[in-house]
C-alpha cells in the first residue's frame, strides 16, 4: 500500500478539523483560537516527518510560523489572516485533485518553493493608520479645499496637492491609499496626467478621476488607464464618499444570503468563514440533494456550485435552480479547480453566470463575489420597482405581502395590510390631463414610501390603487397611521391657480394574523375599502374579524 493511500483518509480528516479551527480563529480573532490552531499544525507536522510528506510538512510549517509570529504579537492578525487564507486555499485545492501533490512522499530537496514564495508575493500588504490617506490634486484651489473639508469630515485623512508635481516632492506611494485626480490641469497633457495614474496604480495606489471635462475621448484614456472611477463635477458629497468608500472596500456590506454547495467539507468550512467576516450569511450543503431538500427555505443572493461532485453534475443542480422561478435573480457560480473542466458556453447554457477558478485567491473570489451580489440587488431592486411611481410592482408587493403572512406565523407577531385607492380619480384624469393624474400618483406613492418605517413595504398593486405591509405592527397602530398619511395626502395641492386641486384616498384594513394566503387577506381589505367608498369616501376602515358575523364584518374608524 503506497503511503499516499494509508495517509489519505486520516489526512482529510485533519485537514477538516485544520480548517475548522482556522474558520474559528477568523471568527474570534483571540489568542487562544490561534494557539488551537497551532496545536492543529503541530499534529499534522508529526504525520508529515513519520511519512516523508515533505510539500505537506512545508506548508504546514509555513503555517505554525506565522501563528507563532502571531502569538508573540510580531505579525497582525491582517497578515496572518491574509497568508494562512493563502496557504489553506492551496491544501484544499491539492485535496480535490486524484493525486493530491501534498500527500506524495518527496525528497526534502525537491520540494517546490513555489507555494509559500507565492504566498508571499500575493499577502505583502503594508498596515496602515486606520483612516484612509486621500490626496486630491487640483490645479483649483478652492476645489481642492473644499474637497478636503468634505471628506475629512467623513473620517478621511485628506492632503492637497496643486499639482503632480507639488505631489511627486512630497509624498511617498507607500502613505496614500487613494488619489482624486483632476484630469485637465495647466503645463500637463492629458496623456501625461493618465500616464501619471499608471504610475500610481502600479504603486498600489488607487486612482479616481474627478473634472467638468465628459468627452469620450477623456473618459477613454481614464478606462485604460484602469482609474477605479470618474467623477463628474461639481462633485457630489455622498456619491463621492460612497465611491471612495467602494473603491477601498471599507463600506459596510449588507448582508447578503450566499449558498454553497460542494461535498469537500473543509473548502466548505473554509469559504464559510472567509464570507461570514465579509458580512455576509452562508449556508453550506455538502451534497446537491441536501441543498434540494431545503431549496424552499432558502433564499439566497447567489449560489456557489462545485463543478465535481460524486452523485451529481455541477450542471444539473445548475439547471435544476434555473427551473425555479423565485431564484431568477439569483446568480450561480461555479467553482471549479480547472477551468478545462468546463466550458464557460456549456455553464452558461446550464444557467451559470461564471465560472471562477480555485486557484484564484480567496480574497479575489470574494471581492469578485461581492461585485456580482451588489450588481444583482441593484438589478432586482431595478425590476422590482413601479417605473411611475418608485415604489415596488404589484408582483413584489403581493410577494412580500405572503411573506409577511408566513413570517409572522413563526414569528408570533402581528402585520397588517392596507390597501388604498385614490377617491375619485378619473375626475381629476378628466379635468386635469392623464399627465397631470400621472403626478398625483407620483406624489402619493412618495408620500407613502417616506411616511412608513423601512420595515414597512409599499407597492402600487394597479392603477391608482397602492399596498402597504406592515410589519410586526398592530392593526390598531397601522390604521392610525394610514390615517395620518391621509391627512397630509388631503393637504398637498396640485396645478397652478385658478385650477389648484386636491385630492383625497379612502383605505381598507387587515390583520394579516387570521389569513394563510395572500388572496383572501387582499379581498377582505378591500371590502373594507369598499365599505369606506360607499360611506363617503376620504375614510379609513378596518375589517375586524371579531366583528365578521356583524353585518358586513367591518368597522369604521374615521
Ligand atoms: P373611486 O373613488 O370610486 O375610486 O373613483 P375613481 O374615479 O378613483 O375610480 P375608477 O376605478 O372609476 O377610476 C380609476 C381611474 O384611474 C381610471 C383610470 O383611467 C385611472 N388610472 C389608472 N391608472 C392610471 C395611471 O397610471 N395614470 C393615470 N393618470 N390614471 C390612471
Ligand atoms: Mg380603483
Ligand atoms: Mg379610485
Amino acid at each position: 500500500m503506497s503511503i499516499y493511500t494509508e495517509y489519505r483518509a486520516k489526512y482529510k480528516k485533519n485537514l477538516i478539523r485544520l480548517t475548522q479551527s482556522w474558520a474559528k480563529f477568523r471568527k474570534l480573532r483571540t489568542p487562544d483560537e490561534l494557539k488551537l490552531f497551532h496545536k492543529e499544525c503541530v499534529f499534522i507536522l508529526h504525520d508529515t516527518s513519520t511519512f516523508e510528506l515533505a510539500a505537506l510538512h512545508q506548508v504546514i510549517s509555513s503555517m505554525k510560523e506565522i501563528a507563532e509570529e502571531g502569538l508573540e504579537n510580531k505579525k497582525q492578525s491582517k497578515q496572518i489572516i491574509l497568508e494562512i487564507d493563502w496557504l489553506i486555499n492551496q491544501l484544499i485545492r491539492g485535496n480535490q485533485e486524484d493525486n493530491d501533490p501534498f500527500l506524495l512522499a518527496t525528497p526534502q530537496q525537491d520540494v517546490n518553493q513555489n507555494i509559500v514564495t507565492s504566498m508571499k508575493s500575493h499577502t505583502s500588504v503594508i498596515e496602515r493608520a486606520t483612516k484612509p490617506n486621500i490626496v486630491i490634486i487640483d490645479d483649483q484651489k478652492s476645489v481642492g479645499l473644499a474637497l478636503i473639508k468634505m471628506l475629512e469630515d467623513f473620517s478621511f485623512h485628506a492632503r492637497y496637492f496643486e499639482s503632480i508635481s507639488e505631489f511627486k516632492e512630497a509624498v511617498k506611494a507607500h502613505e496614500v491609499d487613494l488619489v482624486l485626480l483632476d484630469v485637465v490641469m495647466p503645463g500637463v497633457t492629458q496623456e501625461a496626467v493618465f500616464e501619471f495614474a499608471n504610475e500610481l496604480q502600479h504603486s498600489g495606489i488607487k486612482v479616481m478621476c474627478c473634472s467638468s471635462t465628459f468627452t469620450f475621448d477623456v473618459r477613454l484614456l481614464a478606462v485604460r488607464a484602469k482609474v477605479v472611477d470618474y467623477i463628474v463635477k461639481p462633485v457630489n458629497t455622498y456619491i463621492l464618499v460612497e465611491k471612495i468608500g467602494r473603491a477601498l472596500g471599507l463600506q459596510s456590506q449588507s448582508s447578503y444570503n450566499i449558498v454553497i454547495v460542494d461535498d469537500q467539507e473543509s473548502m466548505g468550512t473554509f469559504y464559510k468563514a472567509v464570507l461570514e467576516q465579509a458580512g455576509c450569511t452562508v449556508k453550506f450543503y455538502s451534497s446537491a440533494r441536501e441543498l434540494f431538500t431545503n431549496l424552499d427555505d432558502l433564499s439566497p443572493d447567489i449560489f456557489l456550485l462545485d463543478l465535481m461532485m460524486p452523485d451529481v453534475d455541477g450542471l444539473e443542480v445548475a439547471k435544476m435552480i434555473r427551473q425555479e422561478h423565485k431564484f431568477d435573480f439569483a446568480p450561480i457560480l461555479f467553482i471549479t479547480a480547472d477551468e478545462q473542466d468546463i466550458s464557460r458556453l456549456k455553464a452558461i447554457d446550464a444557467g451559470a453566470d461564471d465560472v471562477i477558478n480555485k486557484t484564484t485567491s480567496i480574497q479575489s473570489i470574494t471581492k469578485q463575489l461581492l461585485m456580482r451580489l451588489e450588481r444583482a440587488s441593484k438589478v432586482k431592486a431595478f425590476v422590482a420597482k413601479d417605473p411611475l411611481t418608485g415604489v415596488l410592482n404589484h408582483g413584489q408587493i403581493v410577494e412580500l405581502a405572503n411573506q409577511a403572512i408566513h413570517s409572522q406565523h413563526r414569528r408570533k407577531s402581528n402585520s397588517a395590510l392596507a390597501i388604498i385607492d385614490v377617491d375619485l380619480f378619473k375626475k381629476v384624469n378628466d379635468l386635469h390631463g392623464h399627465i397631470m393624474g400621472d403626478k398625483v400618483l407620483c406624489a402619493l406613492g412618495q408620500l407613502l414610501s417616506n411616511s412608513v418605517r423601512e420595515t414597512d413595504r409599499v407597492g402600487r398593486y394597479g392603477g391608482e390603487e397602492f399596498v402597504i405591509v406592515f410589519e410586526d405592527c398592530s392593526l390598531t397602530d397601522a390604521a392610525k397611521k394610514v390615517q395620518a398619511i391621509k391627512q397630509t395626502f388631503s393637504k398637498l395641492k396640485f396645478g397652478n391657480e385658478p385650477n389648484r386641486f386636491s385630492v383625497s384616498f379612502s383605505a381598507g384594513l387587515v390583520d394579516l394574523q387570521f389569513y394563510e394566503a395572500v388572496q383572501p387577506a387582499i379581498a377582505t381589505a378591500d371590502k373594507a375599502l369598499y365599505k369606506a367608498k360607499m360611506s363617503g369616501r376620504n375614510r379609513v376602515v378596518i375589517y375586524n374579524s371579531q366583528d365578521a358575523d356583524n353585518a358586513d364584518g367591518t368597522m369604521r374608524i374615521s
